[in-house]
């Protein structure tokens, strides 16, 4: 594990970057106190290793990894915290009409995003490839909080909400220890909340999705998440078409027409979570269910480059990217893949 320190003493914004759960992760604690600083910042670090233990499906002594190499064969007893979090999940796919789905972590990977693909695979194939994800056979028992996988050959993952959920608890615990601004920041998945050392609000600067390096928007938030899913430069073409790195856990095709969704509310396991789901739904579908969402904003880039925003969301243009302050967080559309 590298990290690498910085302060600034001037306006005592304390900042730690290290890689956890695969990603890079920033985490920035404003504060006078800067032992306090720092030791929520390795709070914070401790809380999210911790997490990573619990909720990992490759580390074959998680409790995951345990409901997982029991599927189809009987149920485990977790810790309420895993059993929670499966329980929102199911309330995501149910929202999502499984579009969002956690047992999509069964996937057979005939896709290649490396180049490698001659063709598209047959019909039986794609059929085949999604065959076990269904998250009404994932049952939960709130008696005993075990949880059952019904076929065998499922699994469950939680690439697309862990990291959002890690980023709540690790703020929850700066928070508790009296840190009242921060961000986390885990690989363009952006957790803030309080005010910058300033007393302004925090600057989150939109990447233009044409030129990664100029902001095309700045969002001025407080307590919020702003997370994206999807890298447009991860594609593949097969005969002409345009497929994402994105599959639609429904059908096993992989999602076309958008290039990247993010979205924009206090909760970054929720931001994290409709992000996967609103780009699976694709632009209708998706900014309709965000659009119904009370305090969920959302915009997304399609793959001709037109931005669509959700009804209520308020950004600050700077038409030729010229920065409200120079120490504002950007977030890159399409961010880098972990
Ligand atoms: P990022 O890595 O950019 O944060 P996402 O948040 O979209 O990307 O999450 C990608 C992860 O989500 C992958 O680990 C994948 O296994 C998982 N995933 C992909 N599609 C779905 C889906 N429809 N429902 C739930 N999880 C998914
Ligand atoms: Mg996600």
């Amino acid at each position: 594990m590298s990290a690498s320190l910085s302060a600034n003493a001037q306006n005592h914004a304390h900042k730690k970057v290290l890689k956890l759960m695969g990603s890079r992760f920033e985490i920035t604690a404003v504060s006078d106190d800067e032992a306090l600083a720092w030791q929520s910042i390795d709070a914070c670090i401790e809380e999210i290793t911790r997490i990573e233990k619990v909720i990992s499906s490759w580390d074959e002594r998680s409790q995951t990894a345990a409901i997982n190499r029991n599927a189809g064969i009987k149920s485990v007893i977790v810790d309420p915290e895993l059993f929670n979090l499966i329980v929102r999940a199911k309330k995501i796919s149910n929202l999502t009409d499984g579009a969002f789905d956690v047992s999509y972590a069964s996937v057979d990977k005939i896709w290649k995003f490396d180049g490698s693909m001659q063709g598209l695979p047959s019909a039986e194939e794609v059929a085949a490839s999604v065959a076990k994800i269904d998250y009404h056979n994932i049952i939960l028992n709130a008696e005993d909080h075990s949880v059952f996988l019904k076929e065998k050959g499922m699994k469950i993952g939680f690439g697309a909400i862990g990291k959002g959920y890690a980023a709540n608890k690790g703020r929850e615990i700066m928070k508790a220890m009296g840190i009242t601004s921060g961000i986390v920041n885990a690989s363009g998945d952006l957790l803030t909340w309080g005010k910058e050392a300033d007393g302004s609000e925090w600057s989150i600067g939109i990447a233009d999705p044409k030129n990664k390096r100029s902001v095309m928007a700045w969002l001025a938030v407080g307590e919020m998440a702003v997370v994206t899913s999807g890298n447009y430069e991860k594609f593949i073409e097969v005969d002409g078409k345009r497929y994402s790195h994105i599959i639609d856990p429904r059908t096993g095709y992989p999602v076309q027409g958008l290039k990247s969704v993010t979205i924009i509310c206090p909760d970054a396991e929720l931001s994290d979570a409709l992000a996967t789901s609103v780009f699976v739904l694709g632009k209708e579908k998706g900014m309709a269910l965000i659009n119904q969402l009370n305090g969920i904003e959302c915009f997304l880039v399609d793959d001709k480059d037109e931005l669509s925003y959700s009804k209520n969301l308020k950004l600050n243009y700077y038409k030729n990217g010229v920065a409200p302050s120079t120490d504002a967080t950007q977030v890159n559309i399409g961010h880098e893949a972990n």
